[in-house]
């Protein structure tokens, strides 16, 4: 039997907003337990929530890069349930009228084909607080910090049909929510997260299989770990003539492998209702207009113009618009060189090779996109080989100034001048009479020795274009 995989997420991304969405209090990651949460995010008799504009603004914003409906009219409602985080019994949420419906984005998968994931909806709620259990010794911490903090939570049509697939969407969705500064993306923290809906089907099959829900998933590995032993486990159970119940499983990372959690609650377990001390959601045309006036130009936009200004590859420019400050950093240099490839190929190559290996983002890069152009400069103009330019930028890395000062510092300046070059090459042959002889008598390969010698014998500071003319005027001649 061959099966298909049928994959919904459900994204969560905490807004950057500074307050809470609908109280005062601080949002900041990584603050004393308990110290941030106040009575309106308690839910405490006798206060009210007040709305956080900037909250709803996010998500218009991610309505309308999403190709999403943002809706005129939305309406929070209280989702009522017990749990030891959520003191005040309820979670407000919106559920019927969401206040970003029906979009859709594209993703590009391995082989390169585009694909639509249709967004089912988009809709604002708060966050709940955090049970600890590490350091409590067969107890459980609440820290009340996070609640109330704003989520968007990003619906999916249960368009994915493979692990891999429901990574590059949310990788897609990971960098438009950075693209459009409404979520600062670090996964680790828990700012973005997603439960993932997985079911399978015979191939062919027009019905829905039965699904489970995988909880807090927060890394792309993690994603595509937990579906695929997900799917494979469904696939177990049936194929040996059992059924998949509907319920919500954890992921454990440390045995990679998913545990029933709880059995599927229904929507009517939660007790929906308007929440009575909030006014219904208005967002105005004009308010809509002002914020699409306002949106960067979107990753796939950017993506597109570094193709079509600087001829990049359609793969090159996904790698360098991953985010604004890396197309950013790449566009500062190659305004300043002549040769975009060559800039791409070095902000790609040894520039997010080193930001890599030392764990930093290219917003503290040691190497200013600047300072990387004007070593690229002395490449264009002859000064430096491309080879020497590899040491020249480990150096500025390392911080011992621009490319020039170490150029001179170093005495890496490349060797054009023909007579010196000859002289270099003349020493050679004379110190290998015998690779000489065996070159003349035919044995074409040595011609390859013989630059080699001449590079080392120069530091590798020759002209290595120089270097192969004259070597074969002097080696045939
Ligand atoms: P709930 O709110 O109860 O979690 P929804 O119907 O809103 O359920 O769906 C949540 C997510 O599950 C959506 O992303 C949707 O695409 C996905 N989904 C729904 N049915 C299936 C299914 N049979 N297999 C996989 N994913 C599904
Ligand atoms: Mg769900």
């Amino acid at each position: 039997m061959t099966w298909e995989v049928v994959i919904g997420l459900e994204i969560h991304a905490q807004l950057k907003t500074a307050s809470k969405i609908f109280s005062g209090a601080a949002t900041a990651f990584g603050a004393e337990p308990n110290t941030q949460a106040c009575l309106v995010d308690l839910g405490y008799p006798g206060v009210l929530p007040v709305l956080n504009r900037e909250a709803v603004r996010m998500a218009v914003r991610f309505g309308l890069a999403s190709h999403s409906t943002v809706a005129p009219r939305s309406i929070f409602a209280r989702k009522n349930y017990f749990y030891p985080d959520l003191p005040k019994g309820y979670q407000i949420s919106q559920y019927e009228l969401p206040v970003v419906h029906d979009g859709w984005v594209d993703i590009t998968l391995d082989d390169g084909a585009v694909k639509r994931v249709g967004i089912t909806r988009a809709h604002l709620e708060e966050d709940a607080g955090k049970s600890l259990h590490e350091d409590f010794h067969g107890l459980s911490g609440i820290d009340l910090n996070r609640a109330g903090t704003p989520l968007l939570e990003i619906v999916s049509e249960p368009d994915l049909r493979s692990a891999r697939e429901a990574v590059a969407y949310m990788k897609l969705i990971h960098q438009l929510v950075r693209y459009l500064d409404i979520c600062d993306g670090n996964m680790q923290e828990g700012s973005l997260r997603c439960d993932a809906n997985v079911s399978v089907r015979p191939l062919g099959r027009h019905e829905f299989g039965t699904r489970a829900e995988i909880k807090n998933l927060n890394s792309f590995r993690f994603i595509e770990r937990a579906i695929n032993f997900e799917v494979e486990r469904q696939i177990d159970i049936i194929e040996s003539g059992g059924s998949v119940v509907q319920e919500t499983r954890l992921y454990d990372s440390a045995r990679d492998e998913t545990r029933p959690m709880r059995s599927k609650e229904e929507a009517n377990d939660y007790r929906y209702f308007p929440d009575p001390d909030l006014l219904p959601v208005e967002i105005d045309r004009a308010t809509v207009d002002e914020i699409r006036a306002e949106l960067p130009e979107l990753p796939w936009e950017k993506q597109d113009r570094l193709v079509s200004d600087y001829g990049l590859s359609a793969y090159d420019a996904s790698l360098l618009s991953a985010s604004r400050a890396m197309a950013d950093y790449f566009e500062a240099v190659a305004s300043r060189v002549g040769d975009k490839k060559v800039a791409a190929n070095w902000v790609m190559g040894d520039l997010s090779g080193a930001l890599n290996k030392d764990g930093i983002g290219i917003e503290a890069s040691p190497v200013s996109a600047e300072a990387l152009a004007g070593m690229l400069c002395r490449i264009e103009d002859g000064t430096i080989s491309g080879k020497i330019a590899k040491s020249v930028f480990e150096a500025m890395w390392a911080g011992e100034g621009s490319a020039d000062a170490i150029i001179e510092a170093r005495g890496l300046k490349q060797i054009t001048d023909s007579g010196a070059i000859q002289a270099v090459i003349q020493q050679v042959l004379a110190d290998n009479p015998g690779q000489l002889e065996q070159y003349r008598s035919g044995k074409d390969k040595l011609f390859g020795f013989f630059v080699g010698q001449v590079m080392k014998a120069t530091r590798g500071q020759a002209n290595p274009a120089e270097v192969n003319k004259l070597l074969k005027e002097m080696l045939n001649g």
